[in-house]
């Protein structure tokens, strides 16, 4: 049975697969150099492939074709080998000094093209449109189960980010209790009675440097005390707590603003692995206040190191203000380019 154990020393939550083994040489980086799984004819993600799945939860497909059949744009299943599974109830269980829990949740896989060369920053707009349609979609499929508290909605893109499959997609986790990341906006909302991200907004455009791009809706900017070189969120303007709210011009702003920065963030770094997260609000608990949904994209360009494994102290080479200007200049650069 799959659970979620809790390290004693650390206070924190590690999910273990109980029900699987991976053996020593089963892991993609090894001597030999690293590699990621996954050829046309053996990926489970390209159309034509819906056989090797597991079967279809939802799909933006035409309206002539059958589910978990090829005719797809965008296509969400579960996870094949996630430990959590959305049955049962919560319940902790007690040995001596160990404590976990069953593996309460929901994993889900959104596979976000039929095709398998191509990478999010080559999509479309109204590929992207329908990829953030469809997160929110499920964020709030989610939602509507009581036992669900929080959801997290993560893509890991190459090797160094985590990605096991090359194939495009994001995946979307349904968990039955809160991660103890963000504290500091829940402390910041108790002391002051606003939110932290609105008023980071506000500072952020008052010192204008670490700003990289703006559109109606979306500042995208680094943050000030980025973890990752060329970290950057692209955070909602108008104060938005859950990221299943999202109206569907406001999806459509969302997909624009990636559309116009990813490519120059995935140029600029050449392709580098990264990981693209979507914070939101918890679920389903009364009394949580002041949460502001965003999106980070965090660059996977040096292994985490002992420091950061130690302490927990992240060590960034590339000051946000530096990598701010260098993605504008990027930005302005292709934009004279696409103009000329
Ligand atoms: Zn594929
Ligand atoms: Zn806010």
């Amino acid at each position: 049975m799959p659970e979620m154990r809790k390290d004693p020393i650390r206070d924190e939550w590690v999910i273990i697969a109980t029900d699987q083994g991976l053996k020593p040489r089963d892991f993609p980086i090894n001597k030999q150099g690293v590699q990621i799984a996954g050829s046309q004819a053996t990926c489970p993600f390209c159309e034509g492939n819906e056989a090797m799945t597991t079967p279809e939860i939802a799909a933006y497909r035409d309206e002539c074709t059958r589910p978990n059949h090829p005719g797809w744009l965008v296509r969400t299943v579960s996870n094949k080998f996630s430990p959590f599974k959305l049955q049962g109830d919560f319940h902790l269980d007690r040995s001596g000094l160990y404590t976990s829990h069953n593996g309460l949740g929901q994993h889900e896989v959104v596979i976000e093209t039929p095709l398998h060369g191509l990478q999010m920053h080559q999509f479309s707009l109204d590929n992207l449109e329908l990829v953030y349609r469809m997160l929110r979609d499920r964020y709030c499929a989610l939602a509507a189960d009581h036992r669900v508290k929080y959801i997290q909605i993560y893509k890991n893109r190459g090797l160094f980010a985590g990605a096991s499959i090359e194939h495009s997609h994001s995946q979307v986790l349904a968990l039955p209790m809160l991660p103890l990341l963000h504290r500091g906006i829940g402390e910041y909302y108790y002391r002051q009675g606003r939110c932290l991200l609105c008023d980071i907004i506000d500072q952020e455009q008052r010192d204008g440097v670490r700003i990289v791009y703006e559109n109606p809706s979306y500042l995208i900017f680094c943050p000030y005390a980025s973890r990752f070189s060329y970290e950057t969120w692209i955070v909602p303007k108008k104060h938005q707590e859950h990221f299943g709210f999202l109206s569907d011009e406001e999806i459509a702003d969302l997909a624009s603003a990636i559309h116009t920065f990813l490519p120059v963030l995935v140029e600029s770094l050449g392709d580098p692995s990264y990981n693209l997260v979507i914070n939101s609000s918890p679920v389903n608990l009364p009394g949580v206040a002041g949460y502001h949904s965003f999106l980070e994209i965090n660059p996977r360009l040096m292994v985490q190191n002992g420091m950061e494994m130690s302490c927990g102290y992240f060590i960034n080479p590339v000051a946000p203000e530096y990598a701010a200007e260098a993605l504008r200049q990027s930005l302005q650069d292709r934009s004279v380019v696409a103009a000329g």
